[in-house]
């Protein structure tokens, strides 16, 4: 048997916590073999991404390896000398961070970047390095890598610039690549070129992978092996089909519960969920951790606590009932929730209507003569990448951006451009609840101060009727009206953002709009989020209008959905008809980038990896043109028609929907492989 590259013994890593040390991390061992790639999840605060800057010895100040050693080709890294762990650091380790920005320097070219790894760590002479990092930036599909070379960081979008720092990482020929959340930060169609980047360099290069993620299904896409984290313990590991198929610990289980499959609607089911939060790292009981969410505990579970044990022929669980483990789908929903209805009540008058709304920022078109109608109780989703415009919309909508042309109204009225000259009523019935409600919530006021405001603002009571009403809305969120005297930077991010929610409902509004509002939340505590909004949702009659970049979230949850590209709606209907052949070129392409849970490697019909133009340089024709794989000449000068394919399903393209729809059905049927890789930096 060969011997393992790394090799985590017992590891247990804690920080200095004033006159504390909390252990983030206990007695953790595994092993990555030569070649292998090993993927890493958990949601925030396992211990996953601590556990990945002690293989680089890379802690912070208050951070101590405790207990255990951390082996790279069988020597100790945390009793190296400096020089050695430099060495080890440049040329047999290398590291991929999320956010590419920070890890390039930005006044310098990006070839001169990749260039400079090549004679610090492999010792080539400049013209030999530039040479080699121009093969490295092709070997990292980069197709034009002589003009790329030449261009810096900021004329590169986030996904070429990964490309780069993937680059710069393999430039060393690493004998271990870490990987920290690498397309975390990225548009699913970018994140989908980089997985499929990793997939190919795997074949290609012999070093091995230690992938850490909160993302199964994108572990799932790339790794041999997995391990699962919660609360700083490992606790179930095996081979990638082991775990998918059949996993052995409840919680492992109730993660795939969590994650909205992709054909599942709100009126198949409700989210499952996992009750209760991660335990306090500084206070933890003597037996399992898990025991207080877990469906299947029993008394010894809150007595003793587990160890790993043997669950199947590579699989490890922590659980003394792992053969009892829920199948994942079978799970209860969460108590106290039901079934939710579709919405779309066509048939009343609709509560917002935007005829012709167009945004510029100077020469750029950030919205482009958008016209919607969202009915009462209707929720409606609004997809597309980073840069589509779909924020800006949102904030036309909310009054906080005027727009440059069209009209909005509400309820069949007119409403002025911005908030502050609109009615009262008209600010109370939209509202407006952001990704990370930490920018519009006071940390230190408590939340009776918080809620008691907006009551006051929304719905114009005081006294003792504000002071029920916040505690009627703190009730309506699930939180406990203990919380009331507490401040939010005492909360957790799905507490945060029940606090925004309920803000939100202060004054009973008509239409929330909800910009992101789990995209920075745990699985299983977007599920909770979701299920709430849901309730919400029965009681009051609200609508939604829901934006994200998670497809499969936004088809659980919305009733009708419409697509932006470029500032403009290119395909809109009920969700369930997006969804299906005939779709837009562009919709196909982000379907087909969703990275889905499943033991199959998913094959990927359409590449996007061309990097969209800026509004500034919006494409004439089709906005679409330069990175539709279907484009034809008209495409390239005349805007496309609106095909209307009836029930209020629309698609914008020149392409007629039969052939579409043909061409699309076969796609799908014979899962063919992806088309050529078109690279090119943003012009
Ligand atoms: S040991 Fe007990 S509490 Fe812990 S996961 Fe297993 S069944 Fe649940
Ligand atoms: S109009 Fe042309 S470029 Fe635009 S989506 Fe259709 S085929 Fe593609």
């Amino acid at each position: 048997m060969t011997a393992p590259l790394l090799e985590l013994d017992n590891v247990t890593i804690s920080y200095q916590r004033r006159r504390d040390l909390v252990d983030a991390v206990r007695n953790v061992s595994l092993v990555v073999q030569p070649g292998e790639a090993y993927g890493l999840v958990g949601e925030s605060g396992c211990g996953k991404s601590t556990l990945a800057m002690a293989v680089l010895r890379y802690l912070p100040r208050n951070g101590l390896l405790t207990s255990g050693h951390v082996l790279f080709e069988g020597r100790d890294l945390f009793t190296m000398t400096a020089p050695e762990l430099r060495r080890i650091r440049g040329d047999r380790i290398a590291m991929v961070y999320q956010n590419p920005g920070s890890a390039l320097n930005p006044t310098i070219r990006v070839g001169a970047q990749v260039a400079e790894v090549y004679r610090h760590h492999r010792g080539l002479a400049h013209r030999a390095a530039t040479e080699a990092a121009l093969d490295m930036l092709r070997k990292v599909r980069i197709s034009e890598p002589d003009r790329v070379a030449a261009l810096y960081p900021y004329q590169l979008s986030g996904g070429m610039q990964q490309r780069v720092v993937i680059a710069m990482a393999l430039a060393s020929d690493p004998a271990l690549l870490v990987l920290d959340e690498p397309t975390t930060a990225l548009d699913a169609t970018v994140q989908a070129d980089i997985l499929d980047l990793f997939q190919d360099l795997r074949g290609e290069l012999k070093a091995s992978i230690l992938f850490i993620s909160h993302n199964l299904a994108v572990v799932q896409q790339v790794c041999d092996r997995i391990g699962v984290m919660y609360a700083g313990e490992l606790i179930e590991q095996g081979t990638i089909r082991e775990v998918f198929q059949r996993p052995r610990h409840p919680y492992t289980a109730a993660l795939f519960d969590c994650i909205p499959d992709f054909g599942v609607r709100k009126k198949d089911r409700r989210l499952a969920g996992i009750a209760g939060g991660v335990p306090d790292l500084a206070d933890l009981g003597t037996g399992c951790l898990y025991e207080p969410r877990c469906l299947i505990s029993r008394t010894v579970c809150r007595v003793d606590h587990p160890e790993l044990m043997r669950a199947g022929t590579r699989h490890l669980s922590r659980c003394f009932f792992h053969m009892e483990t829920p199948l994942p789908g079978s799970a209860a929903p969460l108590a106290g929730v039901a079934q939710s209805p579709e919405n779309g009540r066509s048939d009343r008058l609709p509560l917002l209507s935007l005829n012709k709304v167009g945004r510029r920022f100077g020469k750029a078109h950030i919205l482009d003569e958008i016209d919607l109608e969202i009915a009462p109780g209707e929720t409606f989703g609004l997809v597309g990448e980073s840069g589509s415009g779909k924020s800006t919309l949102a904030k036309v909508i909310a009054g906080l951006v005027p727009p440059s042309t069209g009209t909005v109204a509400l309820n069949n009225e007119r409403v002025a451009g911005t908030a502050s000259r609109r009615t009262r009523r008209q600010r109370r019935d939209v509202q407006m609840v952001f990704q990370t409600p930490d920018a519009t919530l006071n940390p230190k006021k408590r939340l009776a101060s918080i809620l008691g405001r907006a009551v006051r603002v929304l719905a114009g009571l005081t006294g003792r009727r504000k002071r029920d009403r916040s505690s009627a809305l703190l009730a309506d969120v699930q939180l406990p009206p203990k919380m009331m005297t507490a401040t939010p930077d005492r909360l957790s991010g799905g507490q945060r953002q029940r606090v925004a929610i309920a803000r939100a409902f202060a004054g009973d509004p008509k239409l929330v709009i909800l910009d992101e509002p789990t995209s920075a939340l745990d699985v299983s505590v977007q599920a909770s989020i979701l299920n709430l909004l849901l309730d919400l949702q029965r009681e009051s009659e609200v609508a939604y209008l829901f934006i994200s970049h998670d497809l499969a979230v936004v088809r659980y949850l919305s009733d009708r959905i419409g697509v932006m590209y470029l500032g403009e709606i290119v395909e809109i209907g009920p969700a369930e008809r997006v969804f299906r052949p005939p779709f837009h070129p562009y919709t196909q392409s982000l379907i087909a980038a969703v990275p889905r849970l499943g033991t199959e490697k998913p094959a990927r019909p359409v590449s996007l990896d061309v990097a969209p133009s800026g509004p500034a340089d919006r494409p004439s024709g089709c906005p679409f043109h330069t990175r539709c794989p279907r484009a034809y000449d008209p495409c390239r000068t005349e805007a496309p028609p609106w095909r209307d394919a009836g029930e209020g399903y629309m698609i914008r393209c020149w392409i007629a929907l039969d052939a579409l729809e043909a061409s699309q059905t076969a796609a799908l049927r014979t899962r063919r492989k992806p088309d050529p890789v078109r690279v090119g930096p943003r012009p």
